[in-house]
């Protein structure tokens, strides 16, 4: 697997949003801004197949509209997007906010999917939503992707909880929140990943959504199985 880091800050810092490229073609949640990322890595966004949300706050699907739109000029008009159940609805009014009367006729010409399982294929991985705690945001999930007896997870924004425990052990990778200095009921904080690295000594954790002193701070303590990314930073499993 080739991920890509399009976004590891918070919303409050000059990095890019929290989001993911996988083998160039599959998004891990897509931004306020993702289309504007992608092109400055000059990645097309018409070319992504695949896009999986965690949640819907708007800094992990407020740029879905532009993608939709962008897929519609784009000559590969397949799309499949993998979200919770009012994930439709929720996407279905962005876009009609954001180009009024007029996106009912590029939205058709594409052959765009919802996929709300839990179990799916994803090109040759297996996926497994799993639930996570994000404070009053439910439900927000986190993915699993394996292949080959390999399972690399993603986390989405996230409390500590038991699921995140589970993927900890399974996962060789985990790209995660590490928003805050301390963890919280809505993010994982530096004491989490301290915690966790420590549990889990086979896991790399690439942290994400971070705020600048978190950042700052994770650099300092030099933890051996967690990797902080840079925005474009591309890491190969
Ligand atoms: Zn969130
Ligand atoms: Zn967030």
């Amino acid at each position: 697997m080739n991920v890509r880091i399009i976004g590891s800050g918070s919303i409050w810092t000059k990095n890019n949003s929290a989001c993911y490229l996988i083998d160039g073609k599959i998004m891990v949640d897509f931004p306020n801004g993702a289309c504007k990322y992608l092109y400055r890595f000059n990645i097309d966004p018409g070319s992504i197949n695949h896009v999986l949300l965690t949640h819907f706050h708007g800094d992990h699907y407020f740029d879905m509209p532009f993608y939709i739109l962008n897929k519609s000029k784009s000559e590969n008009k397949d799309g499949t997007i993998y979200c919770s159940k009012e994930g439709k609805t929720k996407i279905t009014k962005i876009c009609n906010l954001a180009f009024p009367n007029s996106f009912k006729k590029p939205h058709n010409s594409l052959n765009l999917k919802y996929n709300f399982n839990e179990n799916f294929k994803v090109e040759d991985y297996e996926v497994q939503k799993l639930l996570v705690l994000h404070g009053n945001m439910k439900p927000a999930y986190g993915y699993i992707f394996s292949k080959d007896n390999q399972s690399i997870g993603f986390t989405g924004d996230t409390s500590l909880c038991s699921n995140i425990e589970r993927m900890s052990e399974k996962c060789k990778y985990l790209f995660c929140d590490c928003t805050f200095l301390k963890g919280t009921s809505k993010h994982l904080g530096i004491d989490n990943l301290q915690y966790l690295s420590t549990k889990y000594p086979n896991c790399t954790f690439v942290v994400s959504h971070l705020e600048d002193e978190t950042r700052e701070k994770l650099k300092e303590l030099k933890i051996k199985n967690v990797i902080i990314p840079d925005d474009g930073q591309i890491i190969s499993l």
